[in-house]
């Protein structure tokens, strides 16, 4: 039998990127701008829709960068951020010497509850800090509660950047994730739902906030014979090889999100049958999820296991699963950030794990995960 790894998300190539890169090396367009970059700018601009802009970077915490000094973001600020998430989002408050304040989630979504986020805003204002913006999280491509989040972010003038790293081809009342936000940030690493290799992008609404994340990502040069610099710069273009590989990809973007939900789809049938085991499935219709990965959780009061022992089954099956992401206030290098809530996203971290979902998993290994979950369950009930 083969017992080769299953991976929770690998790269899935489609088949022409090699073209592009191949374009690339024959045009020796072997730096950080050139057609790919062009190319693939305009593919997401095309995708994504309603107008937006967007500039390619080298990742999508370097776009998230950015987008906080875009907002004005300044060393002494706070910037409130989803605590469920990856260090990525909240890592680049602390590059620009502001604090993190950090927001739980609500339980439909496991995104940022628009509750805590209005508790949170009132509380710092009170205490004459108002927050410089918003990191809401599209978590595991699940769509965050966009219209309450926003209304409030609305309400007290404060800007929201869209972490969309996960939730590339997501939709919330039939609108692209990506497309909300003063600014919205996404992903190409490897392990994402299409990859550069690594890479990412800062999307906008604005053309000249587009050229400016561009100035600021090439070196902020100012329009000079010689190299003249009136602010700081940064190096976080992305390069036109990388551009190819995303150019190839977004050929193939929404049938791997087909191939993903299909996954979402088999743990959902897998697990029917036991009342405590639930998997993380749109709350309505207005959200449709590109399961980026599929997120199974366990109700502790019906289910005689826990996560970490599944995990570990798993594991001897060669077959990889991860606990959900574990909250940043819950992190020692955040320990002294401030926190709303009452312990959802710890209750998420404790009782959910992320299963294999990538859009090339072939029938055999589905066929492997099914054996070796069924074995477990047959063990334990
Ligand atoms: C991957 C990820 C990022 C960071 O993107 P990189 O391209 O790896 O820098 C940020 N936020 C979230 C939620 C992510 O999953």
């Amino acid at each position: 039998m083969n017992n080769s790894k299953i991976y929770l998300s690998s790269p899935h190539m489609g088949g022409n990127e090699q073209k592009y890169i191949n374009e690339a090396f024959d045009q020796n367009w072997i730096a950080p701008l050139g057609p790919n970059v062009n190319g693939f700018e305009k593919d997401l601009e095309e995708y994504l829709s309603n107008d937006v802009k967007v500039a390619a970077l080298s990742s999508g915490t370097a776009a998230l960068h950015l987008a906080l000094i875009l907002c004005g973001v300044e060393r002494g600020d706070e910037v409130l951020c989803q605590s469920l998430t990856f260090a990525a989002s909240a890592n680049p408050i602390v590059y620009l010497g502001a604090t993190p304040v950090f927001v739980d989630s609500e339980t439909d979504t496991y995104n940022m509850s628009p509750q805590f986020l209005e508790a949170a805003i009132k509380d710092r204002i009170q205490k004459g800090r108002k927050p410089g913006a918003i990191i809401a999280v599209h978590l595991y491509g699940m769509p965050y509660k966009v219209r309450e989040i926003h209304a409030i972010a609305n309400k007290y003038e404060i800007p929201v950047i869209e972490d969309s790293a996960e939730a590339l081809g997501s939709t919330y009342e039939g609108q692209k994730c990506g497309t909300f936000g003063k600014f919205a940030i996404l992903s190409f690493n490897g392990n994402k739902i299409i990859t550069t290799s690594g890479g990412g992008a800062l999307v906008t609404k604005d053309p000249q906030l587009k050229e400016k994340a561009i100035f600021l990502a090439t070196q902020a040069r100012d329009a000079a014979p010689h190299y003249q610099h009136s602010s700081i710069g940064y190096n976080y273009r992305l390069s036109n090889i990388a551009a190819g590989i995303g150019r190839g990809q977004m050929e193939v973007l929404d049938a791997h999100i087909a191939k993903r939900r299909e996954m979402n789809q088999f743990y959902n049938e897998l697990f029917s049958a036991f009342d405590g085991i639930k998997i993380l499935n749109a709350p309505e219709n207005s959200y449709f999820c590109n399961h980026w990965l599929t997120v199974m959780k366990l109700d502790n009061s019906k289910i005689p296991f826990s996560t970490e022992q599944l995990r570990v089954h798993l594991e001897n099956y060669n077959i990889e699963s991860r606990p959900l992401w574990k909250p940043m206030h819950l992190q020692p290098v955040f320990k002294d950030a401030p926190y709303y809530g009452e312990r959802i996203g710890e209750e998420a971290f404790l009782t959910g794990l992320c299963l294999p979902s990538g859009s090339n998993l072939t029938g055999e290994e589905k066929q492997r995960i099914q054996d070796a979950v069924k074995d477990f369950l047959r063990e334990k009930f």
